[in-house]
């Protein structure tokens, strides 16, 4: 079992934000980073880096970011590892947004975590979202085009839009449209999520992992909200 209580340390809280594309799963791991200072890993942000930085990696994945298809898991599986083992070890809590997406992974990561016994404690989140709202949502979504920065916008939402059109409120730089958050390839990305959804929610389910459900229709805050509710995390340290 992997959130087996421990002696002597605190297990860290490792939550999968888990939905379809557009789903908050970015938004809401901000505000866990702001407002917790939980540590975030975005394994689609990690594969943009590797493709702008043309390493190996990124030269083989290139083009099926592109396409809107998932990378093979053993390459997601191999950078997760890499990061948890590297970056989470005095994290007060970690977010991993848009892994695991496939059973195969799901498999990799308890592997791992089971040679990891009482470090981390292991829950699923799911933000539900009904496709035509995700829809909306892509294709007015806007990113901050500095990698440093990454900070998401929305164009036909008053609160996520920036404030000086085509620029980032944080730093400044250029606004820019995902290659995948065009229409028919939100179209490609959203069968991808149906395809594994199910499969992925029993299977983590009858490995005993506990599933949050929120209502991914609401605000950002008012999930931010019921996620705090939900999972326990003190209301005084946020
Ligand atoms: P995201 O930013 O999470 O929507 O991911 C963008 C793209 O990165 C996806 O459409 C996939 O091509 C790739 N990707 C990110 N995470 C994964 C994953 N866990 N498994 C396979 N492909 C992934």
């Amino acid at each position: 079992m992997i959130n087996a209580s421990c002696g002597g340390f605190k297990p860290v809280p490792l939550y999968i934000f888990f939905g379809p594309p557009g789903s908050g799963k970015g938004t809401l791991s901000s505000l866990c980073v702001e407002r917790l200072s939980w540590l975030h890993l975005s394994t689609g942000d990690l594969c943009r880096k590797h493709i702008e930085e043309k390493t190996a990696i990124g030269q083989q994945i290139d083009f099926i970011i592109k396409s809107g298809k998932l990378v093979d898991d053993a390459v997601i599986i191999e950078m997760v590892v890499q990061w948890l083992d590297t970056q989470a070890k005095r994290a007060q809590g970690i977010v991993l947004d848009g892994v695991t997406r496939t059973v195969a992974q799901a498999q990799g990561l308890l592997d791992f975590l089971s040679t990891r016994k009482d470090q981390f404690l292991l829950r699923l989140v799911l933000l539900e979202v009904p496709d035509e709202i995700v829809i909306n949502r892509l294709s007015a979504r806007r990113v901050c085009s500095n990698k440093n920065c990454q900070h998401i916008y929305s164009l036909n939402n008053a609160t996520l839009m920036p404030q000086k059109s085509g620029f980032c409120d944080m730093c400044g730089a250029a606004l820019m449209q995902r290659t995948d958050d065009q229409e028919e390839t939100v179209m490609l990305r959203l069968a991808g999520y149906k395809k594994h959804a199910q499969p992925l929610l029993d299977f983590y389910e009858q490995h005993g992992i506990m599933v949050h459900r929120l209502d991914g229709q609401k605000s950002i805050e008012a999930v931010f909200e019921d996620f705090i509710k939900r999972v326990g995390v003190n209301s005084d340290t946020y």
